[in-house]
Formats: structure tokens, C-alpha cells, sequence
């Protein structure tokens, strides 16, 4: 599916919010439809260079949603309400 996210690709660039795709949720994982989200200091601190990455990267690894489907392994019986998150890096 298409959404977007704030994407950073390098030290030193600005964030670029565009569209991406989106893989269906995998084994023990969920698909949230974000209702709040924001850019903290530490994403803050990939863009700064502080802490490296390898780009290109998401940020808003802080935020609140509603599950709306689930992977295999996941239990359906959180489907609805919020969901606070942390991204992968
Ligand atoms: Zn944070």
C-alpha cells in the first residue's frame, strides 16, 4: 500500500516527507494507520550526523495509531485502540 513518511537519505540533508510503499504486515508484526506522530531529538540526531545510519531511513519513531491488521502470529484480539511504536533502524 501508499503512505508517507518523513524520509531522511543522508547526514546534513533535510527530512523529505513523500509517498512510499508499504509491505503488508509480516509474522508477529501489525499495520497501524498512524492518527499522531513527530520527529523527536533523536531522529534529530541522524539528520545532525550525531549518530550514524544507513540511510535512507523513516523517522517519527514516537507516535500513536490503530491496528488495523495483523501478521501471522499476531493476536486479532488487539485490533482496535492505540498502539505507541518504535521503528526498526
Ligand atoms: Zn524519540
Amino acid at each position: 500500500m501508499r503512505t508517507q513518511a518523513a524520509v531522511l537519505y543522508a547526514a546534513g540533508t533535510d527530512w523529505k516527507v513523500q509517498d512510499i510503499e508499504l509491505d503488508p504486515p509480516r509474522a508477529g508484526e501489525v499495520l497501524v494507520r498512524v492518527a499522531a506522530a513527530g520527529l523527536c531529538h533523536s531522529d534529530e540526531h541522524h539528520r545532525s550526523g550525531d549518530v550514524p545510519f544507513a540511510g535512507p531511513m523513516v523517522g517519527g519513531h514516537e507516535g500513536a495509531g490503530f491496528v488495523e491488521q495483523t501478521g501471522p502470529g499476531r493476536s486479532s484480539t488487539a485490533r482496535r485502540g492505540t498502539a505507541p511504536w518504535r521503528t526498526r533502524t
